[in-house]
C-alpha cells in the first residue's frame, strides 16, 4: 500500500500477528469472541487506508508549517483539523479500550499494529490522540463513577483531548522535585504551578483539553511520595458535561524543536489568578503509584513511535536504493561501458539495508509480542499464567522503550546514508524522520533512566523471578531447536549469547551485593543493549524457523526439490520471497549483530571504572 512513496509493510505485520504470535487464539476467549481473523484483517485494512490517504499527506506539511503561538493561542497545522475529525470518526482513539468503557474492544496487539501505521504516516499528528488515550486511561483506571461519566466518552470520541503534565523546569528526570501545588478547597483543589514541555498542552483542535497533573499537597512528604494526581480541565465543565468557562490554565509559549513540529509542546501556567480547579484521582499521595500503573503502556507507545519511524525510513531507503542508478557492479569496475546499476547492487548499501531490515523486523516482533502479553494477561484464567505475562511486560518494557528508540535514531541515520546527499536535503523524507525520532529516546523517561530501571529494579524484582521467567522461555526454545537441520548452529550462538547475558547479570548482582551501586549503573545502557540483542536474536530465529517450514511447503507444492526450485519459485512468488527474506535476515543478525554481545560483555566484566574515577576537571 502506498501514497506517493509512503509504504506499510503489511505482510510483515500479518506474519508477526498471525504466524508468529497466533493472534486468532485470542478469539477463543470470551473477551474477544466477537472477533475473527477476518475482522482483524478488516481493521488492518481500514487502518492502512486512513494512514495512507488521510494521515501520510500531513507529514511534510506538519514539518514545514509547524504549530504557531500568537496572542496566547496555539494553532496546529491547518490540515490536522479534517484528519483529526476522520481519525475520531473511525473510533481509533479507543480502538483497544474495552467496549464497556466506550472503546472498540480490540486486542492491544492489534491496536499497536494500527498505531504503527498512523505514527509512521505522521508522528506529530498522532501525539494528540495518543496523549488523549493516556490521560483517559488514567481516568478509566482510577476515576470515580462521576468522573468517568463526565470525561471518558468525550475523550475517547475525540471531542476533548488530554495531556500528561509531569515536567517542570527543576523536575525533569527527577519527578520527585515537582513543586506545583494543590490546595484543597471544598470538593476540588486549587492548582498552582508551571509545567513545561507538555505535549499537546494547548491547541485549537478541540473545545477542551483535560490535563492529568502531578502536584504536591501542602504538608505532603518530600519526594515522589508527596505527589498526587489531578484532573484539570482547560475549560471548566458543568455537571451535565457542558462547558462553563476558562479554568485559569494558560499557555506561556511553545517550544521550537528539532522535529515533531506539528506537535505543540507547551509551557502551561496553572492558577496564575488563583482560580484553577483540579479534581483528585485516587487519594492524596498516590500520584506516582497511579502513574506507574499506566506507565508501561505509555513506554510501549513511545517504543512504538521510535520503531515506526525507523521502519518507515527503512522502507523509503529500500525503495530509493532500488531506483537510484549510480556506478557499476564491483566485478565490472574497470569497464567504462559496464551498465550503470541501482545502488542496491552495492555491497555496502546491502549491508546497511540488511541491518535496518533485521532491526525493524525484530523490533516489530518485540513490541507486538509485549502488547500480546497484555492481551493474554487480560484473558488468562490461570493466575500463574497472568502473572507470567505481567512479569514479562514489566521486564521488557524498558527494553521496548529504550532499545527500540536508540536503534530507531540509528536506522533513520542509515536511511540518510543510503540516500547519499539527497538524504541530507529537505526535499526528501528521511532527514525529517531522523529529526522527528530523536525525541523518543528522551521523553517518557530518558533511555538512561530506562536502563537504570532495568538494572536497578527489574532484575531484582520479585527476587529475580522476572528475569528467570525470561531465561526459561529462551532456554525452552533453545532446547527445542538445538538440532534443527538448518538453524542448529544459530541456536547454539543464541545459547552462547544467552549464557553470556546470564554471566553479566550475575556479575551485577555480585557487585551490588558487595556494596557497589555505581558500577552497574555505569554499565546499565550497554547491558540494556545486550539484552535487546539477545531478545531480537531469539525472535528473529523464531521467525526464520517458521519461515523455513513455510518456504519448504511452497517448494513442495511447486513439485520440485527445494534445491532446484528455490530461485525460480522465489522469483515467481512474493510469498516465497518474503519467507526467504526472513531466513536470510535471521542469518545476518546471528552472524553480524549478535556477536557484539560478547565484546560488550567482555567490556562490562573487565570492570573498567575510568569514567567514574576521572576527576571532573580532567574531562
Ligand atoms: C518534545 C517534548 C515533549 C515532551 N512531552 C512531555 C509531556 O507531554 N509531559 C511531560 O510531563 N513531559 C514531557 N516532556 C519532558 C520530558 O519527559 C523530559 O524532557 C525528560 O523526562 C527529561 O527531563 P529533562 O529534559 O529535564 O532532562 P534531565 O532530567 O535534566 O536529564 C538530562 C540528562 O541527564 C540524565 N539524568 C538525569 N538524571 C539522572 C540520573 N538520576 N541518573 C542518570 N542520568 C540522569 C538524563 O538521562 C539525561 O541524559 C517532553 C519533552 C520534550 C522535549
Amino acid at each position: 500500500m502506498s501514497n506517493g512513496s509512503f509504504q506499510i509493510n503489511m505482510r510483515d505485520m500479518r506474519f508477526i500477528l498471525y504466524e508468529q504470535l497466533g493472534l486468532e487464539r485470542l478469539c477463543e476467549f470470551d473477551k474477544f469472541k466477537d472477533f475473527s481473523r477476518e475482522t482483524f484483517d478488516m481493521v488492518l485494512e481500514e487502518g492502512a487506508k486512513l494512514a495512507t490517504e488521510v494521515i501520510a499527506p500531513l507529514n511534510s506539511i506538519a514539518d514545514k508549517e509547524g504549530c504557531t503561538f500568537e496572542r496566547g493561542i496555539v494553532k496546529v497545522p491547518e490540515a490536522f483539523h479534517d484528519a483529526f475529525k476522520k481519525y475520531c470518526e473511525g473510533g481509533w482513539i479507543a480502538a483497544s479500550v474495552d467496549a464497556e468503557a466506550g472503546g472498540q474492544g480490540l486486542p492491544e496487539s492489534l491496536g499497536l499494529a494500527t498505531a504503527e501505521m498512523f505514527v509512521a504516516a505522521c508522528c506529530s499528528f498522532t501525539t494528540y490522540p495518543g496523549l488523549t488515550r493516556g490521560a483517559a486511561n488514567l481516568i478509566e483506571s482510577f476515576g470515580t463513577r462521576e468522573q468517568k461519566k463526565l470525561y471518558l466518552e468525550k475523550m475517547y470520541s475525540g471531542q476533548w483531548t488530554g495531556t500528561m503534565c509531569l515536567t517542570e523546569p527543576q523536575a525533569g528526570s527527577a519527578v520527585g522535585d515537582i513543586k506545583t501545588m494543590a490546595k484543597k478547597e471544598g470538593d476540588h483543589y486549587l492548582i498552582n504551578g508551571t509545567k513545561i514541555f507538555i505535549t499537546a498542552g494547548d491547541h485549537n483542535l478541540t473545545e477542551n483539553i483535560i490535563h492529568a497533573v502531578l502536584a504536591r499537597t501542602p504538608h505532603a512528604p518530600p519526594g515522589i511520595k508527596g505527589l498526587s494526581l489531578f484532573i484539570v480541565p482547560k475549560i471548566r465543565i458543568h455537571p451535565d458535561g457542558t462547558l462553563a468557562g476558562p479554568n485559569d490554565v494558560n499557555c506561556g509559549g511553545i517550544e521550537h524543536k528539532m522535529g515533531l513540529k506539528g506537535s505543540a509542546t507547551c509551557t502551561l501556567n496553572f492558577g496564575d489568578e488563583g482560580k484553577c480547579q483540579g479534581y483528585i484521582l485516587g487519594q492524596e499521595g498516590q500520584g506516582i503509584q497511579l502513574m506507574f500503573q499506566v506507565m508501561n503502556e505509555a513506554r510501549l507507545g513511545v517504543g512504538l513511535q521510535g520503531f515506526a519511524l525507523g521502519n518507515v525510513a527503512y522502507l523509503y531507503a529500500l525503495k530509493y536504493a532500488k531506483e537510484r542508478i549510480q556506478g557499476v557492479e564491483i566485478e565490472k569496475i574497470k569497464d567504462p561501458h559496464a551498465p550503470r546499476v541501482p545502488i542496491i547492487k552495492h555491497p555496502d548499501i546491502r549491508r546497511m539495508l540488511m541491518t535496518m531490515k533485521a532491526y525493524v523486523e525484530g523490533l516489530r516482533a518485540l513490541l507486538y509480542r509485549t502488547a500480546y502479553y497484555a492481551d493474554l494477561a487480560r484473558v488468562a484464567t490461570d493466575p500463574q499464567e497472568r502473572e507470567n505475562c505481567e512479569n514479562m511486560i514489566e521486564l521488557v518494557t524498558p527494553i521496548c522503550k529504550a532499545y527500540s528508540t536508540d536503534l530507531a535514531f540509528r536506522i533513520t541515520e542509515w536511511a540518510i546514508q543510503v540516500y547519499g546527499g539527497y538524504g541530507y536535503c529537505g526535499e526528501y523524507p528521511v532527514e525529517q524522520f531522523c529529526r522527528d525520532v530523536k525525541i523518543t529516546s528522551i521523553y517518557e523517561g530518558t533511555n538512561g533512566i530506562q536502563a537504570m530501571d532495568l538494572v536497578g529494579r527489574k532484575l531484582s524484582q520479585k527476587k529475580g523471578a522476572l528475569v528467570m521467567g525470561w531465561m526459561k522461555e529462551i532456554s525452552e526454545f533453545i532446547e527445542k531447536h538445538k538440532g534443527h537441520p538448518a538453524f542448529g548452529p544459530s541456536v547454539a550462538q543464541l545459547e552462547q549469547a544467552k549464557n553470556t547475558l546470564v554471566n553479566v547479570t550475575m556479575h551485577f548482582a555480585k557487585v551490588a551485593a558487595g556494596g557497589d551501586r555505581l558500577y552497574p549503573m555505569l554499565q546499565a545502557c550497554p547491558y540494556l543493549e545486550m539484552f535487546g540483542e539477545v531478545e531480537l536474536a531469539y525472535l528473529l530465529l523464531q521467525q526464520a524457523i517458521i519461515a523455513k517450514d513455510k518456504l519448504q511447503a511452497i517448494f513442495d507444492k511447486a513439485g520440485a526439490s527445494a534445491e532446484e526450485a528455490q530461485w525460480r519459485v522465489i522469483e515467481e512468488q512474493a510469498e516465497a520471497a518474503f519467507y526467504s527474506g526472513k531466513v536470510h535476515t535471521a542469518q545476518f543478525f546471528m552472524s553480524n549483530i549478535l556477536p557484539k554481545v560478547q565484546s560488550t560483555a567482555a567490556a562490562i566484566l573487565g570492570g573498567d571504572r575510568s569514567a567514574l574515577a576521572i576527576p571532573e576537571v580532567a574531562f
